[in-house]
């Protein structure tokens, strides 16, 4: 079966390019002039992944990925101008995945979307249940046991699932809406002080120097990345 696009644009010219493009790359792709428009098609169709232009008439983008998020789980890109940075930020909290600044390319509009894509993939088949063993830390998936640096090291549900998933995933950035949504599902995306709490706890028990951690790096804007000791630091 085709992945299904929903395009929230009302810019006519590019709302048609976009579409075409899409199709001609195998998605199904439905489109939508308006946030009205675009909420009804979305509950119809129940798309894959949504892009969303922020600036629509009616209902504009932003409280359409507010609707939208709040209904269904699944990836939202915003399409944006660059003067509509600062609702952006507002858009990621909601618990969109990324946005892209007109004018871009269809190559880069294409990459953010299986990656999104992939997001979505990953989030719904949690890694292999084989023991994980990097930078001091071992963590057994089907035991739900961590050791850190030899020692039993005690987790709770949420902190083991963050560091499974970012042990899983070690030196790739995985954004915090991802973790969100990964962990504690659809309806925490946004909740970034959830996390931010949950990663000081973990960092706690698992770094040597919890103030300087080296294990669970931030990358600033973007999210966090699991980091095995002797790589450096950004
Ligand atoms: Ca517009």
């Amino acid at each position: 079966m085709k992945t299904k696009i929903l395009l929230v644009e009302d810019d006519d010219l590019l709302r048609r390019s976009l579409a075409y493009r899409l199709e001609q790359e195998g998605y199904a792709v439905a489109t939508a002039e308006t946030g009205d428009a675009g909420l009804l098609a979305a509950r119809l169709d129940r798309p894959d992944l949504a892009l969303v232009d922020i600036g629509l008439p009616g209902i504009n983008g932003i409280d359409l990925a507010r609707m939208l998020l709040r209904e269904m789980s699944l990836p939202l890109i915003f399409l944006t101008a660059r003067r509509q940075e600062t609702d952006v930020v507002i858009g990621l909290e909601l618990g969109a995945e990324d946005y892209i600044a007109k004018p871009f390319g269809m190559r880069e509009l294409l990459a953010r979307i299986r990656v999104a894509l992939r997001h979505k993939l990953a989030a719904a088949t949690l890694p292999v249940e084989a023991p994980i063993v990097a930078g001091g830390v071992e963590l057994d998936p089907a035991g739900r046991e961590v050791r850190v640096r030899g020692e039993r090291c005690d987790l709770s549900p949420k902190e083991f699932d963050i560091l499974r998933l970012l042990m899983a995933n070690a030196g790739v950035v995985l954004s915090a809406n991802y973790l969100l949504d990964a962990v504690w599902g659809p309806g925490y995306a946004g909740a970034l002080q959830v996390l931010y709490v949950h990663i000081g706890w973990l960092r706690q028990k698992i770094e040597e120097d919890p103030r300087g951690p080296r294990l669970i790096q931030t990358v600033r804007g973007v999210g966090y990345k699991f980091v095995a000791e002797g790589a450096t630091a950004p």
